[in-house]
This record gives C-alpha cells, sequence and structure tokens, in this order.
C-alpha cells in the first residue's frame, strides 16, 4: 500500500523553460479539483499590462475567470506596474543569486519584495475562490518567486519538471511564435551553453525550493511523462490530493477543453483530441553544441539522472 501523500492547495511546477510544462498543466487542468492557471507570474505584465490573450481566447482582462480574479486582488499592496518592475528589476536569472545572499543576509525578503509576494499570495487564493478548485496549479517555474511565496506563508507543493538540457537547448535555439494576441510575439533565444547554465541553475534552486518546506520535492522527467502519460498523471494527481477523475486520457491521446492558462506557449489553445507526442525532440545537430550543452548541464545532470555525455536515443515516437 502507497503512504498518503501530503497536500497542498498549490502546485508550484518549478524548472527551466521549454520543458514541457504548458501541455502538462493543461493536462492536470482537466482533474476534477484543479484548476490550470498556466503561468501565473504573467497576470501582470502580460495580462494587466498588455492584454494579451488567455488560453480562453479572450483578453486576459476580459477573461471571466481573471477578470474576477483581478477584481479580487485590486487592493493588493503592489500595481500591476509594480509587479512587472520587480520582476524586470529583481526576479531574472541573472538577479537570482544576489537576491538570495540578499535575502539570507537580511534574515528575509526587503518591503518590495513582500509586497511582490503578497500580491502574488493574494491572486493564488483570489483563484481559489473564483474557481472553487481545491488544487490551483502555477507553472511559473521561477524558482526565488516560489521561495518568496513560501515566505509570506503560502503552502506550495513545488514540482521540479526536468527534460534533458541538450533537447531543451536545442528548443531555445529555435525560433517560437507565442501565439498571444501580439502577432510579433516570440519566445527569446538562447546559446546551447547559456540554455545549459541556467537549466542548472534553476533546477538547482528547485531543489532549494524543494527543502524549503516539509513537502518533498517531486520531480518529473518530461521524457518519463512522454513514454507512459498515465502513470506520471496519476502520480502527480495523487501529489494535488486528488485522482484522474474528470481526465479523458488514453494512451497518449487526452482530450482538453478550453483552459485558462495564463500564458505559456500555443499548446494552451489546442482543445478536442490532442495527441500527447515529443515536440523539439530532435537535440543539438552539431556535436560542439551537444559537448557545450553537456558541460554547462554538469554536475545537475547527474543529480537528474540524465546521461552526462553521450548523446541520447530519441525519445519514444509519439
Ligand atoms: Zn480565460
Amino acid at each position: 500500500m502507497t503512504p498518503p501523500v501530503a497536500t497542498s492547495h498549490v502546485v508550484y511546477i518549478v524548472g527551466w523553460g521549454r520543458s514541457g510544462s504548458t501541455l502538462l498543466t493543461a493536462i492536470l487542468g482537466e482533474i476534477k479539483g484543479a484548476f490550470a492557471a498556466g503561468e501565473l507570474r504573467l497576470l501582470w505584465s502580460h495580462g494587466v499590462q498588455r492584454k494579451r490573450l488567455c488560453g480562453c481566447g479572450k483578453p486576459i482582462p476580459e477573461c471571466p475567470i481573471w477578470s474576477q480574479v483581478l477584481e479580487k486582488i485590486h487592493d493588493a499592496p503592489a500595481t500591476a506596474e509594480e509587479m512587472e518592475r520587480i520582476q524586470a528589476r529583481r526576479l531574472r536569472s541573472r538577479h537570482f543569486l544576489p537576491e538570495l545572499f540578499k535575502m539570507a543576509r537580511n534574515r528575509g525578503p526587503d518591503d518590495e519584495l513582500t509586497r511582490y509576494a503578497t500580491t502574488y499570495a493574494m491572486a493564488l487564493a483570489a483563484v481559489h475562490d473564483v474557481t472553487g478548485a481545491e488544487v490551483v496549479i502555477d507553472s511559473s517555474k521561477n524558482p526565488i518567486d516560489a521561495l518568496l511565496l513560501q515566505r509570506v506563508g503560502v503552502d506550495l507543493r513545488p514540482v521540479n519538471l526536468v527534460r534533458d538540457p541538450r533537447t531543451v537547448a536545442a528548443s531555445w535555439a529555435r525560433r517560437k511564435k507565442l501565439y498571444d494576441g501580439d502577432d510579433e510575439s516570440e519566445l527569446r533565444l538562447f546559446t546551447p551553453w547559456t540554455s545549459s547554465v541556467l537549466w542548472s541553475l534553476w533546477n538547482a534552486l528547485a531543489h532549494l525550493v524543494g527543502r524549503s518546506t516539509d513537502r518533498p520535492l517531486e520531480v518529473v522527467h518530461f521524457e518519463a511523462f512522454l513514454e507512459d502519460p498515465g502513470r506520471e498523471i496519476d502520480r502527480l494527481a495523487a501529489v494535488c490530493g486528488l485522482t484522474r477523475e474528470g481526465l479523458h486520457l488514453d494512451g497518449r491521446t487526452v482530450h482538453l477543453s478550453p483552459n485558462h492558462l495564463v500564458a505559456g506557449n500555443g499548446d494552451r489553445f489546442n482543445t478536442g483530441v490532442v495527441e500527447i507526442e515529443p515536440r523539439d525532440a530532435a537535440g543539438l545537430e552539431r556535436p560542439l553544441d551537444h559537448l557545450l550543452s553537456s558541460i554547462a548541464s554538469f554536475p545537475m545532470t547527474l543529480r537528474l539522472r540524465y546521461r552526462v555525455l553521450r548523446r541520447r536515443r530519441p525519445e519514444p515516437p509519439g
């Protein structure tokens, strides 16, 4: 018999981008009792400031869910403009280590970051109120955000979603449109070296988030999810304290309803019967890029049980 799994009201997906979080979040959102918020940290910048599209196809301020959430947090300590400014000035990859040192030295976040985290926590609470969901899934992935949310008392359950750093680096090297209401908007590009350094940093900090809670860090390998979606979804549903009820998943075929993911890639807009298949799975073409990516992602590759250097076998077919 498996031991009962401790539950939390917020499941926070942490890890480096292009690891499959949009699809995974959309699938988890189908489960009865769960609400997939998507990349909630972008509610203020993409949503309020730039009026980008929700997964339901409406601009965020006009979405039936997010308009109510925004109404509920209208008196939050930080404005949307301030939330965006704080993220740009203090919560990008290059700020992670300096901000962590500052927090350690001052024994906690300063007033500005506390205002930020409190506003974010209010949004999470408002999502629970508006949707009635038992569990909200936030796929923002930012480890410092997760630590700040913990500091203001959000009882979050961290899930570290990882994918082979070479596959991820190949994905970051390709142009990708966002389809979020702005025809020009694309995800930014990273070199294999930079992507893999950041892969190491973000995943190492995910483990720090795991250590800051008495709930164990749940690690999900995207490759394992592609191999057997049902097995990984059942495991994550148990982490949420839920079952697979409400989800129509058969092998690698899933039925997705329209969702309200705040942000994420174009997978947000795929509804109906969707095949779960490896996208961007080609890996890095040039052996030198593969080597550089492997060096930059060591030793986290070892810790996360990926091949350190050798080229991996292709992902299972969809
Ligand atoms: Zn919506």
